[in-house]
């Protein structure tokens, strides 16, 4: 058993926090009363370990080795596929374990992790994560998702493959609707992807509508398969950036639907401000969906890494702090309640997308926990700090240590 003392919490709340074996026993004031291994924590702040919710660990770090291509996500797509047929499981697993370590070193322990399911790349890509997965178990858990990269009925073969991926341990299916060539294709793949989640019993995690084209509309499709099929609270639907391309009156009835439907909208600003509005001049958009919208309806809004120096994306560092301040500035996140909203959103909306019960900062929870030298979650998003200490079912699994001096000229 072991406690930190006077830990500020993000409600501003300085409390004592024991903990027993993998879980949070005591939360409160004086509460660690005789306990032998305590921390004097005065000032610093405590959070519950990121969860970053939509990250592709088979394609980080492999920018480098691309042709330069236009920027777009057709661009990034089509530069990705030499290097995909190239790939082998020690080097995706390789480039992924050192993106997992990355991330629990900035306060992440959980991760769910798209995987290219293609003729391409077979199965390769999703070996690769599972053996980063197993062989980081002590300091983060990491959950797949099965995901049609270059589509499922363009590209005969895949829908196979994806059966093959759930069947060697994906955890969830995904999807990619809007790259079917037309909208009959869009429903059949939405069909067929949820076809495979009933059949296996899994959530679903899909890739949609990622285009600046608002007569893409598949998540309507998603939302309607959703109500019909009773799969209520079990699927994310991640960039959904065409809704903010199409008018309001269609985009507020989606809406609904999806609230209905406990559909989870991640939001990935960070690759989205960069892949979008390539075709536009002057007011160029940011090319993110209609957070502020969707966060009014009462829809779960998670903020995603996505990308870690990929062909999508030259920079991320599975930095959530950096993804959460990036995804602030992008959908005029400010107030302190906008700021509470931000915390969610790479912390208790990816934990209730995940079904999560034992998460948080609460008596029971796991204890996957993380110490900033900062007094207020708002100093964190605005000072970028590393955590100073990372715990992982109770266990401290990372430690980070800034030092800089200023050297002044004295008279
Ligand atoms: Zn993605």
């Amino acid at each position: 058993m072991w406690a930190l003392q006077a830990v500020r919490l993000p409600s501003g709340a300085v409390v004592d926090v024991t903990v027993d074996g993998d879980r949070i026993a005591r939360i409160g004031s004086g509460t660690s009363f005789g306990v032998a291994l305590a921390e004097d924590c005065t000032g610093k702040l405590l959070l519950p370990a990121y969860i970053d919710s939509h990250v592709h660990l088979d394609k980080v770090l492999i920018r480098d080795e691309l042709q330069e291509h236009d920027g777009t996500l057709a661009g990034a797509i089509g530069a990705i596929h030499e290097r995909k047929r190239g790939y082998t499981v020690h080097d995706v697993c390789e480039r992924a374990r050192t993106v997992i370590e990355a991330s629990v070193r900035s306060g992440t322990t959980r991760l769910r992790s798209h995987v290219d399911v293609d003729t391409i790349g077979g199965l390769t890509p999703l070996e690769g994560v599972l053996a980063a997965a197993a062989e980081c178990s002590d300091i983060a858990e990491v959950r797949t998702i099965a995901f049609p990269q270059e589509g499922v009925l363009r590209d005969p073969g895949a829908y196979d493959l994806m059966e093959a991926a759930l069947e060697v341990g994906a955890d969830l299916v995904g999807g990619m609707p809007h790259w079917e060539v037309d909208e009959a294709a869009q429903r059949e793949h939405v069909r067929l992807c949820f076809d495979l989640a009933e059949r296996f019993d899994r959530d679903i995690d899909m890739h949609v509508d990622e285009t600046d084209d608002g007569s893409i509309r598949t998540l309507e499709m998603v939302a309607d398969e959703t109500l019909q099929r009773g799969y209520y609270g079990r699927v994310v639907a991640g960039h959904v950036c065409s809704l903010s391309a199409a008018d309001d009156v269609y985009a507020e009835r989606v809406i609904e639907k999806c609230a209905r439907a406990g559909i989870t909208i991640a939001a990935n600003p960070v690759t989205n401000l960069v892949l979008q509005g390539r075709g536009d001049r002057g007011l160029i958009r940011r090319g993110t969906t209609r957070i502020a919208e969707l966060r009014a309806a009462g829809v779960n809004v998670i903020f995603g890494q996505d990308c870690v120096k990929d062909g999508f994306y030259p920079f991320g560092r599975g930095d959530m702090l950096e993804v959460t301040l990036i995804s602030a500035h992008a959908a005029h996140l400010t107030t302190r309640a906008d700021l509470a909203f931000a915390l969610q959103a790479v912390t208790e909306a990816p934990a209730r997308c995940w079904r999560l019960e034992d998460y948080g900062l609460k008596p029971g929870a796991r204890a996957d926990l993380q110490l900033l030298p900062v007094p207020s979650w708002e100093d964190a998003l605005r000072l970028q700090p590393p955590p100073e200490k990372v715990w992982f079912r109770g266990r401290l699994v990372a430690e980070n240590q800034v030092e800089s001096v200023v050297y002044r000229r004295r008279a």
